[in-house]
Formats: C-alpha cells, sequence, structure tokens
C-alpha cells in the first residue's frame, strides 16, 4: 500500500511539476563566454549553440577556439563570434567586452568561466604566482562585469559566475586557486545585495562546483583524491540553467549544498581528510 501511494504522489508531481527552465528563452539570447576553448566552458559553448543563442566566444588559443565557433554553428548557434584574449593583461576584459557589445549589438547574459593554470600542490612560497593567478582569476572577472553592466541592465541580463566547492571550503593543494575563489564569492555576493538595492535588475548567479573531469582537472587531482569526477556537460548544463533561472547559486553536484552547510555547522576536517591522500602528499 505505501509503495502504491508513493507511486501515485510521485506520479501527480510528475505531472504537475513544470521545470522551471524554459529553454526557448535562450534562444537569441546574446552570450558572452569565457574559458570557452577547453573543458567546461566549452561544452556550455555547445549547449548555448543547441538552445539558439548568439554567442561571442574568448579564450587565449585562436585555433581551438575557430574550431569551437565551427561546431557552434552546425549546432543552431545563431550567431557565433570568437575573440582572443589573455585575461592576465588587464586592458583584455574591457576590449573582449566592447567586441561583443559591437557585434551582438548588447549582452543578455556573461558568464566568466575562465582559469590561469592551476598548481595542484602543496604551498611553496610563491606569492608572485598568487598575484598573476588572482589578475587572471579574479580581477579580471570584476573588470569583464564593470564593462558589461551597463549592458546587462539595459537587457535585464544575467551575470553567471563559475567558482568551486575550494571557494566555500579550503581545501588542500589549493592555497592560490581557493583564495581567487573566496574572492568571487566576496566580491559577487555583496554586489548581488547592492544591485538589488539599487533596484537595478541584473542577477548574478554563482555556481559551486565540485570535481569535473576536464583534461586539466583530471591531470591536476590524479592520485591525490579520493573523488569521482562529474560529467563536464552536465556541470555545463547546470550552469546555463541557474544562470537562466536567475538563481543566486548552483551547486553541481546538487549534494555540495548540503556539504557546505554541513561543513557550517561542523567544521570537522576529519571528513575532508577522508578524500584526499594524506599519506603522499
Ligand atoms: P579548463 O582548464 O579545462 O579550461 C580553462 C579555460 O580557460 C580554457 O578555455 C582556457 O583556454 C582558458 N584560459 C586559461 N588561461 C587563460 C588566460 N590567461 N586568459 C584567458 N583564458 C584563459 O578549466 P575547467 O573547464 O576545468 O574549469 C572551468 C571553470 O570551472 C573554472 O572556473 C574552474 O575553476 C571551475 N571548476 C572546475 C572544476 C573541475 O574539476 N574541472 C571544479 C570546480 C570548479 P586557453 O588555454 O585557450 O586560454
Amino acid at each position: 500500500k505505501v509503495l502504491c501511494a508513493t507511486g501515485i504522489v510521485a506520479g501527480l508531481l510528475a505531472f504537475f511539476w513544470k521545470d522551471p527552465f524554459n529553454a526557448e528563452s535562450l534562444s537569441g539570447a546574446r552570450v558572452l563566454l569565457t574559458g570557452a576553448s577547453a573543458g567546461i566552458g566549452e561544452q556550455m559553448a555547445y549547449h548555448y549553440a543547441r538552445f539558439g543563442a548568439e554567442i561571442v566566444l574568448t579564450a587565449r588559443r585562436e585555433a581551438v577556439l575557430q574550431k569551437v565557433v565551427e561546431k557552434c554553428l552546425t549546432l543552431g548557434a545563431k550567431k557565433v563570434f570568437y575573440i582572443p584574449a589573455d585575461m592576465s593583461s588587464p586592458s583584455e576584459p574591457e576590449r573582449v567586452v566592447q567586441f561583443a557589445v559591437q557585434k551582438l549589438g548588447g549582452l543578455d547574459y556573461l558568464v566568466l568561466n575562465h582559469i590561469g593554470v592551476t598548481r595542484f600542490q602543496m604551498w611553496a612560497g610563491d606569492v608572485e604566482y598568487t598575484r598573476w593567478l588572482m589578475q587572471v582569476n579574479f580581477f579580471s572577472y570584476a573588470a569583464l562585469a564593470t564593462a558589461a553592466l551597463p549592458t546587462l541592465e539595459k537587457n535585464e541580463g544575467s551575470l553567471v559566475v563559475v567558482s568551486s566547492l575550494t571557494g566555500k571550503i579550503p581545501t588542500p593543494f589549493t592555497t592560490s586557486y581557493s583564495a581567487t575563489k573566496f574572492a568571487l564569492d566576496g566580491f559577487f555576493s555583496s554586489l548581488r545585495h547592492e544591485l538589488i538595492m539599487q533596484k537595478r535588475n541584473i542577477s548574478i548567479t554563482l555556481c559551486i562546483l565540485g570535481l569535473i573531469d576536464t583534461d586539466t582537472a583530471l591531470e591536476n587531482t590524479r592520485g591525490k583524491v579520493h573523488l569521482t569526477a562529474s560529467p563536464a556537460p552536465e556541470a555545463a548544463l547546470a550552469i546555463i540553467r541557474g544562470g537562466a533561472m536567475r538563481v543566486q547559486e548552483v551547486f553541481y553536484p546538487w549534494w555540495l549544498q548540503h556539504v557546505c552547510c554541513l561543513w557550517v555547522l561542523f567544521p570537522n576536517n576529519q571528513i575532508l581528510q577522508s578524500y584526499y591522500n594524506y599519506s603522499s602528499p
């Protein structure tokens, strides 16, 4: 009887529940996507293309970007442009936003996803590297967002910021990377308050990701963590859905939200230690 009742409830829920994500809203949406040549960014480019968005892609490697553009066109993107740029250079964010606004006539989404080369190793005292990573992973995000705010405001658009579990919970081997991701949370969560105070209709979605099976992440973490990596195309879709639904935070996989709540309540290193290889740093 219990099984039968559960089945009926599940059936009713499935019948009446409407997915709040409206894929059609992305048809013709104007998107500037960073870190689009590889990994999760590349997968996001393909999803936006399938949804019929108009996209500007950026990363450093021109030849790779060209290939992603070609595939986006075959998948159904309305318009696709690319602009090679190195976000370690402070002048690049404004140039990239200007290019996107000029090509697309405005922006509905700014998706900030790129990261500089990440060392998954113990702190060895290289402050200069940390400064450089801050420029790529944090200051360029602040500068891109600042340059895009006027057009996003005009179009009641969305800012989507890709972060990490290590931007909520400190973990070993990620001193500099974790610092850049905590900085993103501080900056963009504060900015969200100010936009609401000023009644400016721009949503900010911060995306908290666990380990994802991109080439760089798998290479970095091999032999150092006991974690199963989740698929990049699914992570990419979770980010896009969250941005389109204007939610404040996306957790992928979903259970990371509970990990974060647990960590706030019980900041106990013992649990975390079971996921890392403490015997061979
Ligand atoms: P990848 O290393 O696969 O891709 C990084 C992208 O950034 C590439 O397109 C790269 O292209 C670009 N990039 C690198 N350096 C620069 C630079 N100096 N200027 C401009 N662009 C640059 O990263 P992932 O796909 O794994 O990660 C994407 C996002 O997801 C990041 O924000 C990351 O922190 C987050 N994340 C990833 C996790 C994972 O396990 N994969 C876990 C948690 C969060 P190019 O070399 O052509 O410049």
